[in-house]
């Protein structure tokens, strides 16, 4: 059967991303067909809006889209269109993996490889009760979780442990101090983790995951956790692994799913050929997990490793003297 996938090509290095991951993902012959879709700026400036009706139309019908990133101009409507998306589609899970490679700038040469789960829907980032006196003084949010929200997405972890042969999920929260809402969060965790036994679960404060990530980060395997948890988290992850050139990141939901790199459009290397591909590439791999083709997403990021370890033609950003299009060659040609 052949899988179309919605492709977004975006603004600033999204185009030129996009050029090399296509190239990549061509040369594996996997049959995928691909069905162009515009959002952002390009968009604003073909159809005078930033995200039209026939993009949403394309990611609802095919289910998946690959996106390069995204300018939401100051004040057209959104405050993000890539919230937006997420928004639209009830993107609830934000799997964004984390993976130690050769040859690049990383604190921690070899031995990360985690997963962080993040609640993409609710928690501090819902906007809703914000307020802030006249007197500017003081000002208060709401947070909301719920049971739904939380099951969904603990059993959104737990299911990719099993499926992907992963031994170990660390809950992260602050229940001590958040009563209610990690506090409802931690227990749902703990019923899902009950069903799962043979998964290993243990449970983490947020503020001493950060010390233990930045200490001993090889004894994570998959984190769960909320919404503003999950988005610091995250980042520091990428950070641990040598930062946002290589970090890909999936934002999945019942009926649809968008693959990305998790950097955004780099203005100041735009239209040079200077971007690294990979974060994009890696973010094409994941997409291959999520289409059931496990072993191709395998032989893709192996391609990426051995091209890393013979730093052959790679971007300047990790200290070669390639560009984008050389780089998804080499990769390319190890397929
Ligand atoms: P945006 O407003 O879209 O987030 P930005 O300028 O903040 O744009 P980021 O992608 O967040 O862009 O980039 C931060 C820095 O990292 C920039 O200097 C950029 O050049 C660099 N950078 C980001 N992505 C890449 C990449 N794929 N390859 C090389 N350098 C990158
Ligand atoms: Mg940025």
């Amino acid at each position: 059967m052949t899988q179309t996938i919605t492709v977004i090509r975006g603004d600033g290095i999204g185009p030129e991303i996009m050029d090399a991951t296509l190239h990549v993902l061509d040369s594996m012959q996997l049959g995928l067909r691909y069905e162009d879709a515009d959002a952002g700026l390009m968009a604003l400036e073909k159809h005078g809006e930033l995200l039209p009706a026939t993009t949403l139309e394309s990611i609802r019908r095919n289910g998946i889209a690959l996106k390069s990133p995204l300018t939401t101009p100051v004040g057209e409507g959104f405050s993000s269109i890539n919230v937006a998306l997420r928004r639209h589609f009830d993107l609830y899970a934000n799997v964004r993996p984390a993976k130690s490679f050769p040859n690049t700038k990383s604190r921690f040469p070899d031995g990360i490889d985690l997963i962080t789960v993040r609640e993409n829907t609710e928690g501090a980032y819902i906007g809703e009760g914000q307020s802030i006196t006249e007197d500017g003084e003081t000002a208060t949010l709401m947070q909301k979780v719920t049971r739904k929200g939380s099951e969904r997405i603990v059993r959104y972890a737990f299911d990719l442990a099993r499926r992907t042969g992963r031994k170990k999920i660390t809950v992260v929260h602050k229940a001590n101090i958040l009563k209610t809402t990690s506090g409802l969060f931690l227990k749902v965790a703990r019923e899902v983790a009950a069903q799962y036994p043979e998964i290993e679960c243990n449970e983490m404060i947020v503020d001493n995951t950060c010390m233990q990530l930045v200490m001993r980060p090889e004894q994570f395997d998959v984190i769960v956790t909320t919404n503003l948890f999950g988005d610091i988290i995250s980042d520091l992850c990428a950070g641990l692994v040598g930062g946002l050139g290589l970090a890909p990141g999936a934002n999945i939901g019942a009926d649809a799913a968008i693959f990305e790199a998790v950097h955004g459009t780099a203005p100041d290397i735009a239209g040079q050929g200077l971007a690294n591909p990979c974060a994009l590439i890696l973010g094409a791999g994941q997409m291959l997990d999520h289409l059931g083709k496990p072993d191709e997403a395998a032989r893709l990021r192996k391609a990426v490793v051995a091209t890393l370890e013979a730093k052959d033609s790679l971007t300047p950003d990790l200290g070669g003297s390639g560009n984008t299009m050389s780089f998804a060659k080499a990769i390319a040609g190890r397929l």
